[in-house]
């Protein structure tokens, strides 16, 4: 996931309009600007490029999801349900609308398990959140027509899947709204940033103005300032820089998906060399992001072995498994509750606790990323460090 393997001339001469402007805010300023208008731009171009009509820019991924979540309406006792494979953001966005994140399974996808979430819905589930992890779709279609059974909104969370697509139709254009990140080691990168899009032309108003303080955004002959406010809002807005280096970078997203769908082959290869291996389920080959590349080996022992041996060769690959931010019984401070609000929230509330947490609660993913190991790949691939990673996976055999 390496925009940042590409930075170049195009990020520079957007960023320059900017600063040449004098104008580094997305809203008012009109006499100065110069007709310099970078974060719209952007979000016109995003929509354009994922097929929904409305995006909303703001600062990061986590506040897309936490923005998204509001417009929809969550909070308090509410429940949102998500899975238990995911980067912490998605869950810390649902406690930060004082919801309580409710924890599905993964299966072969290594995404949400659509058996599993049906078990976990409640009268209380008001929005479900399928992660698209490590640039491959989650089972969208049956979870989308799963959560219409039970009038749910579906929100994706596609911080990791810019530029995938499932049968033609772009990852985070399935839902109500799709969210997606573009912090340092995203696909496309803006340094920080984050994007949320729909085609619900009053959830992205909403969206609109939370993001703003609440500024109500209807043509306001007042001038900023003397506008209304339907609610209370607070500040994701994002950057007029952030906007320009976005336009660049979105440009480059579908070659960016090329080239890493050219070395997953690769990788793809070169660990078919080992017994017994399979691979994560890709809904549709063809429309993946090529992002990272998954392996199971047969069972947990083997899958250390095998890591111990790539690790020694200097090549180790990812144990999500090992890994203390993207999987569920490694969050202890969820699991412990711990906050730094002196009364407890969000996990405690008029001094009981509201939710308890059980770390063995997910044995299916639990088995599951025991026995995967993934690869990142990248835009740009050595000749050595293939000859290095091939190597050592014909040694682990
Ligand atoms: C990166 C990420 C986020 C958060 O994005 P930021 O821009 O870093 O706030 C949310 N969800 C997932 C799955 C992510 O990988």
């Amino acid at each position: 996931m390496p925009g940042f393997e590409i930075f170049g001339a195009e990020e520079k001469a957007q960023v320059m309009e900017v600063l040449d402007s004098g104008v580094l805010f997305r809203y008012e300023f009109a006499a100065q600007r110069g007709d310099v208008w970078k974060v719209l731009e952007f979000e016109k171009a995003f929509a354009a490029y994922t097929g929904a009509t409305h995006a909303q820019a703001v600062t990061s991924g986590s506040a897309a999801l936490k923005v998204a979540l509001i417009a929809l309406g969550v909070g308090a006792g509410d429940e949102v349900i998500t899975q238990g494979f995911t980067f912490v953001a998605t869950w810390e966005a649902i406690l930060d609308c004082g919801a309580i994140p409710v924890f599905t399974e993964v299966d072969m996808t290594l995404n949400m398990d659509p058996v599993d979430l049906e078990k976990k819905i409640t009268s209380k589930t008001k929005a479900i959140i399928p992660v698209h992890m490590m640039g491959a779709p989650a089972r969208i279609e049956e979870i989308k027509a799963l959560a219409d059974r039970h009038n749910i909104p579906v929100l994706e969370d596609t911080a990791q899947a810019a530029g995938c697509r499932l049968k033609g139709k772009h990852l985070g254009s399935f839902g109500a709204v799709g969210t997606f990140s573009f912090d340092s080691v995203k696909t496309m990168t803006t340094g920080e940033g984050g994007m949320c899009i729909t085609s619900d032309a009053a959830l992205w108003q909403r969206m609109s103005e939370y993001q703003d303080h609440g500024h109500d955004h209807v043509p306001n002959p007042g001038g900023r300032g003397g506008e209304g406010r339907p609610f209370i809002g607070f500040n994701y807005r994002m950057m007029e820089i952030q906007g320009a280096i976005g336009l660049a970078q979105l440009a480059k997203l579908d070659g960016m998906v090329e080239a890493q769908q050219k070395n997953k082959q690769f990788f793809q290869e070169a660990a078919s060399v080992l017994p017994g291996v399979e691979y994560r389920e890709i809904l549709d080959p063809q429309g993946d992001s090529a992002t990272f590349f998954s392996f199971l080996l047969p069972d947990k022992e083997r899958t250390q072995a095998v890591n111990a041996v790539l690790r020694e060769a200097g090549v180790g690959a990812v144990s999500w498994s090992e890994n203390g931010w993207h999987y569920y019984p490694n969050w202890e401070h969820l699991l412990e509750g711990k906050t730094p609000c002196a009364n407890g929230w969000p996990f405690n509330a008029h001094g009981k606790r509201r939710v308890i947490y059980d770390p063995q609660a997910l044995p299916a993913s639990a088995a599951l990323l025991g026995r995967t190991l993934t690869y990142q790949v990248p835009i740009k691939l050595a000749d050595e460090q293939k000859v290095k990673i091939a190597e050592a996976l014909k040694k682990a055999v």
